[in-house]
């Protein structure tokens, strides 16, 4: 049996390269892998075109290990962090910093409206006692792209730090380290690289994190004391996640090989046309106009049909070899569709093959909402 098509926003669908790449085990003291580490980090800070001023520490763990590090040891303990919400990540952000003690204030925006400049610089105003922000930059609950660029200027015309969360974003939409200033960008290995999940990665302002003593709470989410045990002996800190950073070597080798950033995302545009458009063809109607979105992944309306149920259609779409993703809105009955990973633009028209049968199947025959 061949093995499904991953249309979620990581775990993906990775090349046969990358998975291939896992297949010899490494030793963690081992000169060879401390070179892999080091080649990884320097790229990562290459691909946003970091400089000197910026270091990338690696983590452990999921995605959201590394936003937790990056608040719990960057954002110091009388930190007051603005959190513009429009989306589950957002949420996600505003339960980390609860955890973690630091004062948050919530600029709330609805599901289907980018974060709003205008309002985030009224309110660094109003409150000078906001020290950072924190932002999501392509909020995945839903697939709005925030505009970083805009945000990242007022953050820094006022004097306070950045936090972004670019999770989603980080490789596939251009995020410039030489114009965006932040004290931390997270993003983590199994998603727009198209690595294997299982490690984050920050990369921080070198000067923040070098004032970042005592801020954590947490020793194995210390990023200063991750940082500071690489420069030292060119090793992690606690056992590390080799056959993930080794698959990410060999992502990123093909990313460069594929032409890096921008063709990263002129492949995900493609795939996301692709699947909207199948989609649109098929009765379906996406949750955000097409200005707003993203091409990470897409919110589809779930169809109005009784006769329709996700659970069902989950099942019957997987069984034609490609898995969705549950939607993530309260209000609204959802589904996802992922346009990253190891795919092309034929593979988003086969989902939608998949899709017009299974409807069929089902009997659903109203597939417009609204
Ligand atoms: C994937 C993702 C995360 C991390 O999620 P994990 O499940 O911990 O990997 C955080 N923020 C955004 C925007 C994401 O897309």
């Amino acid at each position: 049996m061949t093995e499904p098509i991953l249309l979620t926003p990581g775990p993906l669908t990775t090349s046969a390269a990358t998975k291939s790449a896992m297949l010899t085990d490494w030793g963690s003291w081992d000169g060879a892998f401390n070179a892999l580490t080091a080649s990884v980090c320097r790229d990562l800070v290459d691909i946003v075109d970091g400089k000197d001023e910026h270091v990338c520490v690696p983590l452990q763990g999921s995605g959201t290990f590394a936003v937790e590090a990056a608040l719990g040891t960057l954002v110091p303990r009388n930190a007051k962090v603005l959190v513009p919400d429009n989306g589950s990540y957002c949420k996600r952000i505003v339960r980390i910093l609860g955890y973690l003690e630091r004062e948050a204030v919530v600029l709330a925006h609805g599901e289907q409206e980018p974060a709003n400049p205008a309002r985030i610089e009224a309110a660094l105003a109003a409150d000078p006692s906001i020290t950072h922000v924190a932002q999501v930059h392509c909020e995945t609950g839903t697939g709005i792209l925030n505009p970083l660029p805009e945000i990242a200027a007022i953050v820094a015309r006022h004097g306070r730090g950045l936090v972004i969360d670019a999770m989603s974003s980080y490789g596939a939409i251009p995020i410039d380290a030489r114009t965006i200033r932040f004290d931390a960008l997270i993003a983590a290995s199994g998603k727009c690289l198209e690595g294997v999940p299982g490690m984050g990665f920050i990369i921080a302002r070198k000067s923040v994190l070098e004032r970042a003593s005592g801020n954590s709470r947490s020793l194995a989410m210390d990023l200063l004391d991750q940082w500071q045990y690489l420069q030292k002996t060119g090793q992690w800190r606690f056992t590390p996640p080799t056959h993930v950073l080794a698959a990410l070597r060999t992502a990123i080798d093909q990313y460069r090989a594929q032409g890096g950033q921008p063709a990263r995302l002129a492949r995900y545009s493609e795939n996301c046309a692709a699947l909207v458009n199948g989609m649109r063809a098929l009765g379906f109607k996406t949750f955000l106009p097409d200005a707003l979105q993203a091409p990470i992944i897409v919110t589809f309306h779930a169809p109005p049909d009784p006769r329709y149920d996700f659970t069902d259609f989950y099942k019957r779409v997987r069984d034609k070899g490609f898995i969705l993703y549950p939607g993530k809105l309260t209000a609204v009955d959802t589904f996802r569709v992922g346009c990253i990973g190891a795919i092309g633009p034929d593979t988003l028209k086969q989902v939608v093959a998949a899709v017009a049968a299974t409807l069929k199947e089902m009997g659903v025959e109203r597939v417009a909402a609204g």
